[in-house]
């Protein structure tokens, strides 16, 4: 990190590579000569139709994803695909598989179920949320399969895949994607809200395989039918043009980085340094079963709230920031997204041991 920036652990909006930034920065003003900021352009101009032609390659080439897929740029965050993905797939059946792990896994749920009947196929609340359920067998005649990928407030994550045949498979993603590699073929929609790991808030991205398209139950908005946005190629309306731009910036550093396998690698790396420390420290704890630990999000602990404050204020003195764990479970945690420099675990991990040396037993 350069100047006056901090090492900036939040779970999201997050940290960007500071290239990105840089980048966007130069390019304000007139960008690449055309004397006006993306801000300031039509979205129906060959400039911003370029722009986001060119996302669009990145995150294909990136993902490794088949023409049968679309890729979207969509407004309404991961929340709004809570409702827009009953709303386009319950019709087929009227019910639909989900899999509880956590809070916004119950948020996808409850919204789920304005749209059709909703069975919970399986769920990690009896142990609060600390680990990934098994599945068991999938019933006949659901619409599709919902699962998060990534528990941002309670860092677990799918390790492997459930098997849910043809019954299509439908990812919330927003934590986790591009941190590591996937089979986007083995989903029939993977969605996620651009702010943590592909640029800043206001885009949404949502790769569809695109039969999946066109069966909206009756008097769906068009604003929320996916048949119309794959028709339009994200441009029917005013999408969200700079987000749009900043996420095509993101994928070029992420290319420029080698790609996700690259990335995959630093992300275990910085993982297992925070998890090793939590692992053998006598004064932090980790509650996350070990074969579902995220790359992405991780919630630990100290013995009390006043240690827990003392923490905080500790640490952003030192410019280690946003390691507040989430109000509903409390304790600390460290968002390390794909743009978190090693740096800044080393330099969180150096502080927790001496934390530890000056607090411990
Ligand atoms: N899903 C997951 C896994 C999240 O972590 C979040 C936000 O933190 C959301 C959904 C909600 O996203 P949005 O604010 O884009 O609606």
């Amino acid at each position: 990190m350069t100047g006056e920036r901090v090492y900036n652990f939040s779970a999201g909006p997050s940290v960007l590579p500071e290239e990105v930034l840089k980048k966007a920065s130069d390019e304000m003003l007139n960008y690449r000569g055309s004397g006006m900021s993306v801000m300031e352009m039509s979205h129906r101009s060959r400039i911003f139709e370029k722009i986001i032609g060119e996302a669009e390659e990145r995150l294909r080439r990136l993902m490794d994803i088949p023409d049968d897929y679309a890729v979207l740029f969509l407004q309404g965050g991961a929340s709004l695909q809570f409702a827009m993905v009953p709303m386009n797939l319950m019709g087929r059946t009227g019910r639909a598989g989900y899999i509880d792990t956590g809070h916004w896994s119950s948020r996808a749920i409850k919204e789920a179920g304005l749209f059709g009947e909703v069975e919970v196929l399986a769920s990690s609340a009896d142990r609060g949320y600390t680990y990934i359920p098994a599945m068991s067998p999938i019933p006949e005649g659901l619409s599709y399969v919902h699962i998060t990928t990534n528990n941002t407030i309670y860092g677990t994550r799918y390790t492997s895949l459930p098997d849910t045949g043809d019954i299509p498979l439908v990812a919330d993603a927003s934590s986790n994607i591009l941190s590591e590699p996937v089979d986007i073929r083995k989903f029939g929609i993977y969605y996620a809200g651009a702010q943590k790991n592909l640029g800043p808030a206001g885009v949404t991205v949502v790769i569809i395989r695109k039969d999946l398209a066109g069966g909206h139950l009756p008097k769906t908005p068009t604003m929320l039918r996916y048949d119309i946005h794959v028709e339009k190629r994200s441009l029917y309306n005013t999408p969200p043009c700079y987000a749009i731009y900043m996420v095509g910036l993101v994928l070029e550093w992420v290319e420029a980085q080698g790609g996700v396998q690259t990335i995959y690698a630093q992300n275990q790396e910085k993982a297992e340094l925070l998890y090793w420390f939590l692992d053998q420290s006598d004064l932090f704890s980790t509650m996350v079963e070990p074969a579902y630990r995220s790359l992405t999000n991780v919630p630990f602990f100290l013995p009390s709230e006043e240690l827990t404050q003392t923490f905080l204020k500790e640490a952003e003195a030192q410019g280690l920031v946003n390691l507040k764990g989430h109000r509903s479970v409390g304790g600390l945690r460290a968002s390390i997204y794909n743009a978190m420099p090693k740096e800044g675990v080393e330099a969180l991990v150096a502080f927790m041991k001496d934390f530890e040396r000056r607090y411990g037993r």
